[in-house]
């Protein structure tokens, strides 16, 4: 099956700089492709090339195996999209304002306003001028936008941006849905490997504009590094026990033992054992794993030019 969005080597420089270098990516139907990268690692760019915002200094995006022209409006009919604060009209209302977009939308389904405000939890501020609302639900009308047509595709900058946790969960299970039970493909970029990593079955982690791993969700978890942490009351006497054995382990900053010997990782148990049958039983051990914001550090400092 050919992807439904695809981006090849597609670049963007500005006079000097290069904003975006080099990118090509893939994304099947139904997928949530997360793109991460701190700010200015050029999502936005990304994405505003994607939906003929900007155009590319080189490369090329597709949707639906149809390259992305400026000029192309009838390609934007499958596609919802939200970049960068979402615009409304302040002096409308958000029923208004949805109801103006339903109409320039050509959406015929008189219902579909009042189905989105329940879908984003917006019903109750359905006569609020939009002006007038937080920024959590400015965010909540731009992504009502977005969904209003039920499109195939959703292309989103920051989705969350501004919202509080009840809505970020709120949104997340949300997007979920449309995925998994209704085919939708989605494109989201955030800074928070922590959000998407929830949500995503493949994420891209972009840095200074080049696209340095993609990850699948189903192998994310071995890419974390673990370490088994142990505390005993005497401690070094426990160290030297523990590279007598053969584990080469080290005091981490909180003056604990740590190690990251494979056997020890699998069999926590046995290093447990072996403390206590050589007298020294440990006051803590435990099985740590690396979060996911020092993974996504790790990476891009580890590539960082
Ligand atoms: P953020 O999370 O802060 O929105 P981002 O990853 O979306 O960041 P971009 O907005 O794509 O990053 O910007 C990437 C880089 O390109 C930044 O250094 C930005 O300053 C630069 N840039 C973006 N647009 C232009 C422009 N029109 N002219 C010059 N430089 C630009």
């Amino acid at each position: 099956m050919d992807p439904v969005i695809q981006l090849s080597q597609l670049s963007k420089r500005y006079k000097n700089f290069s904003a975006v270098e080099d990118v090509s990516l893939e994304i099947e139907k139904g997928e949530i492709y997360g793109f991460i990268g701190l700010n200015g690692s050029g999502k936005t760019t990304t994405i505003k090339m994607l939906l003929g915002m900007v155009r590319p200094s080189h490369g090329s995006c597709s949707i639906q195996g149809r390259k992305i022209e400026l000029s192309n409006h009838s390609m934007w009919a499958n596609v919802g999209s939200l970049v960068e604060t979402p615009y409304a009209y302040p002096e409308l209302t958000v029923k208004e304002n949805l109801e103006i977009f339903r109409q320039l939308r050509g959406v015929s389904d008189a219902d579909a306003v009042h189905q989105v405000m329940e879908q984003l939890k917006l019903t109750g501020y359905a006569d609020k001028k939009a002006g007038k609302l937080s920024l959590g639900n400015t965010q909540r009308l731009g992504i009502a936008k977005a969904l209003l047509h039920k499109p195939e595709i959703l292309i989103l900058d920051e989705p969350s941006n501004g919202l509080d946790p009840t809505g970020i969960i709120e949104v997340r299970e949300l997007f979920q849905h449309l995925a998994k039970d209704l085919g939708v493909t989605i494109f989201m970029s955030s800074h928070l490997l922590s959000e998407v990593a929830k949500i995503a079955t493949t994420i891209g982690v972009i840095h200074q504009g080049k696209l340095l791993q993609e990850i699948k969700a189903d192998g994310f978890k071995d890419l974390l590094r673990k370490r088994l942490v142990i505390d005993a009351r005497e401690k070094d006497r426990a160290m030297t026990e523990l590279n007598n054995a053969g584990y080469s382990a080290v005091f981490n900053k909180d003056g604990r033992i740590e190690t990251t010997a494979d056997y020890a990782l699998q069999y926590p148990d046995e290093i447990s054992r072996y403390l206590v049958s050589s007298g020294i039983p440990p006051t803590h051990l435990a099985l740590e794993e690396e979060d996911l914001e020092s993974y996504f550090l790790r990476v891009i400092t580890q590539r960082k030019e």
